[in-house]
C-alpha cells in the first residue's frame, strides 16, 4: 500500500521536475579536513540526507572503497589515513551512480528495498528496478 502510494507521489513529483529545469539535482560536496593521519568529512550525514540513505550505508560504501576504517561522530566521518578531497569526491559520485540515480530516467529518486536476500534499487520516478550490490 504504502509503496504504491509512495510510487505515485514520486511520479508526480517526476513531472513537476520535468518542467522545471532549475530543479536538477545538485551532487553534493564534500566538507574535508586531514588531521594527521585522519580524514574527516565534515558534512557526511548532510550528504547521506541528500542521498536520502542511510549515514551507515554510504559509510560503509567508504570504507569499502577505500580500504580503511571510518566511524561517525557527530555527523562527520572519520577515516583513517589521509584521503584527499578530490578522492572523496570521485567516490560520492561513484555512490550516486551506483545507489541512486535510476539508470531508466536518471532521477535520483529512488530507494532501497529488500527483496530477499537482493538489494533493490526502485525508481519512485519511472517504476523501474534494479539490483545494487549488497554491501552487507
Ligand atoms: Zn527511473
Amino acid at each position: 500500500m504504502t509503496d504504491d502510494y509512495e510510487r505515485l507521489l514520486g511520479r508526480g513529483l517526476a513531472k513537476i521536475k520535468d518542467s522545471n529545469p532549475s530543479g536538477r539535482f545538485e551532487m553534493p560536496v564534500p566538507d574535508v579536513e586531514t588531521h594527521g593521519q585522519r580524514t574527516i568529512v565534515r558534512n557526511f550525514s548532510q550528504i547521506a540526507d541528500k542521498f536520502r540513505r542511510d549515514t551507515q550505508h554510504l559509510l560503509k560504501f567508504f570504507q569499502k572503497e577505500l580500504a580503511t576504517s571510518g566511524t561517525i561522530e557527530n555527523g562527520q566521518a572519520v577515516f583513517l589515513g589521509n584521503i584527499t578531497s578530490s578522492l572523496i569526491t570521485r567516490k560520492l559520485a561513484d555512490y550516486a551512480n551506483e545507489f541512486v540515480f535510476c539508470k531508466e530516467c536518471g532521477q535520483p529518486d529512488t530507494k532501497m528495498v529488500q527483496e530477499g536476500k537482493s538489494e533493490i534499487l526502485s525508481c519512485w520516478a519511472c517504476g523501474a528496478k534494479r539490483q545494487i550490490r549488497n554491501l552487507k
